[in-house]
Parts: C-alpha cells; sequence; structure tokens
C-alpha cells in the first residue's frame, strides 16, 4: 500500500484526549508525536519487551489539540472536494468516553465547536464567495440502531425507515427527511433538532449514542451555465459519523436483548473495518458493502471518487489499556 494512495482516497488520524478529572496524569500510558504521525501505546502490565507498541498514521493529535487543528489539517481537504461534486465521508471511532462527539459536535463556544458546526460555516461561507454558480444544500440527519434506520428529524422518529436501491441514484433511505437551508443558522437549527431526538426513550444521551451510529448528511448540488448554454449540474454529498461505541461488549456482561444489540454494533462496526482495508488494500475484487446498513448507505461515499477520513479517538489512562489498543490496530488496518 503506497503512502500516495492513502492520501489520495482513505486518511486515518488518531486523536487523543486530556486527562479527565477522576484520572491522574501518572497514569499516562501514551505518547503522541506530532512531527512524526506516530503514537506509542505502553503495556501497563507487561514485561519490558513487549512493553511498548508504536503506531504510524497519516496525522496524530495530542490532547492540545484544538478543534480548528483537525478541522483545518484533516477535514477541510475533504469538503473542498464535496464542493466541487464528490462524495466524502468522516467517521470517528473509538471507545465511549474518549471524544468521539466532542470530535463531532464539540461545544457551542466558538473554539470548540466540532466538525459538523465547523463544516457549515466552511460551506455557506465558500457558498456565497461564488460567481457564477447557484447552489442547494441540503441536510439529512439520522440514526442506526440495532441494525435499523430512524430519521431524526421527523417527529415520529420511532419509524424504521428501508434502505433502496435504484439504477439511477443508487442506495438511498426510503422517506428521509432531507432539509433544504439557506444558510448557517438554518442548517445549526436541523443539527440542534436532531440531537434533541436522539436522546428521546433512554435514559442518558451516552447510553444511545454509545450503542447507535449518527449520520449527519449534506448534499450540496451546484448548478452552473457553461459556455455552451446549457446548465450543468453536479452533486456531492457528505457524511459525518459518529460511530457507536467500540468498546468489547463481552466485557460489559451483557446478556438476552443487550448482548444481541452488542453482536450487531460489532457487526457493523467490523463490516466497515472490513470494507475501508478492501478499498486500501486496492487488489480485492469484492468490497463486502453489503455486509451491514451502515456500509450499504454509505457505498457511493466509499471508494471510487469519494474521500474518507477515519478519525480514531483514544483516552490516556492506563485502565483502558486494552481498548485503546484495539482501536490502533483497527485504525491501522484500515490505513
Ligand atoms: P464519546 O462520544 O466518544 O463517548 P465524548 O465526546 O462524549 O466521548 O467525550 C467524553 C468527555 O470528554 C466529554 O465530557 C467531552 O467533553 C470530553 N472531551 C473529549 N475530547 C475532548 C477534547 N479533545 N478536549 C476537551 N474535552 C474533551
Ligand atoms: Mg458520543
Amino acid at each position: 500500500m503506497s503512502r500516495q494512495k492513502q492520501c489520495e482516497s482513505v486518511k486515518v488520524v488518531v486523536r487523543c484526549r486530556p486527562f479527565m478529572r477522576e484520572e491522574t496524569v501518572n497514569d499516562n500510558i501514551l505518547d503522541v508525536n506530532t512531527k512524526l504521525g506516530q503514537i506509542t501505546l505502553r503495556n501497563p502490565r507487561a514485561s519490558p519487551e513487549e512493553l511498548m507498541k508504536s503506531f504510524t498514521f497519516d496525522a496524530v493529535y495530542d490532547y492540545e489539540s484544538k478543534q480548528c487543528d483537525i478541522y483545518d489539517d484533516t477535514v477541510r481537504p475533504l469538503v473542498d472536494s464535496v464542493l466541487q461534486g464528490f462524495n466524502g465521508t468522516i467517521f470517528a471511532y473509538g471507545q465511549t468516553g474518549t471524544g468521539k462527539t466532542y470530535t463531532m459536535l464539540g461545544m457551542p463556544t466558538d473554539n470548540e465547536r466540532g466538525i459538523i458546526p465547523n463544516s457549515f460555516n466552511h460551506i455557506f461561507t465558500q457558498i456565497s464567495r461564488s460567481q457564477n454558480q447557484q447552489y442547494l444544500v441540503r441536510a439529512s440527519y439520522l440514526e442506526i440502531y440495532r441494525e435499523e434506520i430512524r430519521d431524526l428529524l421527523c417527529k415520529d422518529n420511532n419509524k424504521k425507515l428501508d434502505l433502496k436501491e435504484n439504477p439511477d441514484s443508487g442506495v438511498y433511505v426510503k422517506d428521509l427527511s432531507s432539509v433544504v437551508t439557506k444558510n448557517v443558522l438554518e442548517i445549526e437549527h436541523v443539527m440542534n433538532l436532531g440531537d434533541q431526538s436522539r436522546s428521546v426513550g433512554f435514559t442518558n444521551m451516552n447510553e444511545r449514542s454509545s450503542r447507535s451510529h449518527a449520520i449527519f448528511m449534506i448534499t450540496v448540488e451546484c448548478s452552473e451555465r457553461g459556455a455552451d448554454g446549457e446548465d450543468h449540474i453536479r452533486v456531492g454529498k457528505l457524511n459525518m459519523v459518529d460511530l457507536a461505541g467500540s468498546e468489547r461488549q463481552s466485557k460489559t456482561g451483557a446478556k438476552g436483548e443487550r448482548l444481541k444489540e452488542a453482536t450487531k454494533i460489532n457487526l457493523s462496526l467490523s463490516a466497515l473495518g472490513n470494507v475501508i482495508s478492501a478499498l486500501v488494500d486496492g487488489k480485492s475484487t469484492h468490497i463486502p458493502y453489503r455486509d451491514s446498513k451502515l456500509t450499504r448507505l454509505l457505498q457511493d461515499s466509499l471508494g471510487g471518487n469519494a474521500k474518507t477520513v477515519m478519525i480514531a479517538t483514544v483516552g490516556p489512562a492506563s485502565k483502558h489499556y486494552e481498548e485503546s489498543l484495539t482501536t490502533l490496530r483497527y485504525a491501522n488496518r484500515a490505513k
């Protein structure tokens, strides 16, 4: 796998979050070398010879990294290509509590806004600067929970939606809301509506978000009058995905319904890993998109001319050593 090919279509980066109040700095097991793009993990329980494991990625971000650093180096080029009519997908992958939602949504304060709201500003700023083009921006927000799709923008969000396929438009979600938005305020309103409906039916937001994938989709349609006097239309689709927590569910002692649910979460995350690694490998003739709803839905935004960014998130403390190692291995396989 050449370095060059990675840069073209799939980029994998790792972000380490700061220590939480209950964690102590002495307990740190991560060394993040931002210059080399290298992250080293110390096994708190191993013999000296197998103490350290190092991984190299397209970029690594330490606990001091800012939301705008990640947006500017890693996300901006992908969103620019969406504005040019290509598809793109950004994933946040990692154990619950490591900063997936912080990275994707962030906080309302200006410098803590995450990737999703930052993309709104980016897209509408570019549009306001354009001269000869007409743009139409539409937003959808959905959740995949237990391999079932729900519309986060629909009042009746318990309704399960189906994936359909047609020869012209490819795979799509039947009856999914698609809201035309004319500016940043309108699309922020859409995001807030969806965020509110994510927590319905659960005792807390984290409980649900740790077990479902949330996908914010923006479709940017651009029409331009060509020299031939005809209007030319190009369409780019941006998918921003806050994945379910990657923690191994066996550890949580899940039984019955919970265990079934856990199996489905693990299935879709491993299906995603298989698709990305088959794409990166470049030699696979079969890309197993059909193995999960998530990969089927994103089929036309993974591979081909589409760009993909995987942001793996990890925590710095020793008690999460096993999970952090699993996350880094997953990310390493995707590059
Ligand atoms: P996840 O979505 O992966 O379960 P969260 O995004 O909810 O994790 O993050 C867990 C906690 O850590 C939250 O309180 C969040 O604000 C905080 N956090 C995560 N990443 C960062 C970061 N890079 N800087 C500051 N706080 C962070
Ligand atoms: Mg979350």
